[in-house]
């Protein structure tokens, strides 16, 4: 009944999105990798973009890791194009380029969780597993009803048993999709349009009138706020720039940065780890980035190298920083070195 109703729903109201009327593993894999953590409306440009440059699993695989960095550049949470280009590799090798149609297989992959698992499971190969995202968690917590938190384990087990069973034989990618849209379109989070919705006559939270406190969440705790200091060293028409290693943006490139310090003394000591003799010039403002469990709160420095020798990292001109992957967090940083580059 549940799955009746929604998937006529569906075929009049569904969102047209540019990822969307395709049954191919690779580009449904790839669009949900780049769903996770990014807005839908973001995520279409980027997404062709990338077919572009990547058309199938074995041109992926083939890529060396600085290009796929580079293609991701913008779309931020770097490990998953890290995990993509690890799982495309795995696919060409180990499955001879074919997406595995098995649940537990495609979890295997890198960078596929549940979700991700489930969602190319069934829009690609229609086998009967839920796509539980915060859209379906949300429309079937108020459809049946379940007034718990919905972060506990044995909750998230019940919503996961709820959606098996109202997933139809045929059509388990639609199924899924469906939740998905009328959760981003009707069944929204805060106060849903209840008279629009195409479920109200089985909703449990709509004949309670408690669909506004549903589903019920612990509170998040709050994302740590560090003081980072990021140096612009520059000499000349070159600027010095470093490759991460840490695991938060891992692989791309970034400018002179200490975390969690005010105390200048710090950066003088990372100067001289990477073998830079500089001159502090002045301070060039301030940058926040949110990451989802940290805050970068950064203020920018301005230094000019005595000559471009250093141990660590090298001295680039605009255009090869330009070539480079830069992480979004850098990007007030990069704005203010291409103006010291382009002076
Ligand atoms: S009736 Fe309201 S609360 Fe229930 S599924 Fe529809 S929009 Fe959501």
């Amino acid at each position: 009944m549940l799955s009746t109703l929604l998937l006529a729903w569906y075929d009049a109201h569904g969102r047209v999105l540019p990822f969307r009327g395709t049954k191919d593993p690779y580009r449904i894999w790839l669009s949900e990798i780049m769903l996770q953590q990014t807005r839908t409306e973001t995520v279409g440009a980027y997404y062709t973009r990338f077919l572009e440059r990547f058309p199938d699993v074995f041109s992926l695989a083939a890529a060396p890791e600085q290009d796929v960095l580079k293609c991701w550049e913008g779309l931020g949470y770097y490990s998953r194009a890290r995990n993509l280009h690890r799982a495309a590799k795995q696919v060409a090798e180990k499955y001879h380029g074919t997406f595995p149609a098995d649940l537990d297989a495609l979890r295997a992959l890198p960078g596929v969780g549940d979700y991700t698992a489930a969602a190319v499971a069934s829009i690609a190969f229609d086998l009967p597993a839920p796509a539980m995202d915060g859209n379906l968690t949300r429309v079937l917590s108020r459809v049946h009803g379940v007034r718990e938190d919905v972060g506990m384990p044995s909750v998230k087990r019940r919503l996961l048993e709820l959606a098996q069973s109202d997933m139809p034989e045929t059509r388990c990618g639609d199924f899924n999709q469906a939740l998905m849209d009328l959760g981003a379109t009707v069944c929204t989070p805060g106060t849903p349009d209840c008279a629009a919705c195409s479920l109200r006559l089985l909703c449990d939270a709509y004949k309670a009138g408690d669909a506004d406190d549903l589903p019920i969440k612990a509170a998040a705790k709050p994302p740590l706020e560090l003081s980072v200091a990021v140096a612009l060293v520059t000499c000349r028409d070159k600027i010095w720039m470093i490759q991460r290693k840490e695991t938060l943006l891992k692989n791309l490139w970034v400018y002179l940065l200490v975390e969690n310090t005010g105390n200048p003394a710090d950066m003088e000591k990372a100067l001289k780890s990477a073998g830079i003799r500089a001159a502090f010039q002045g301070t060039l403002g301030t940058a926040r980035h949110v990451f989802t469990h940290r805050v970068w709160n950064m203020t920018l420095y301005h230094y000019i190298a005595e000559n471009p020798a250093c141990r660590e990292g090298r001295f680039v001109t605009l255009s090869e920083m330009r070539a480079l992957p830069l992480p979004t967090a850098m990007r007030a940083a990069r704005e203010r070195a291409e103006k010291l580059l382009g002076e």
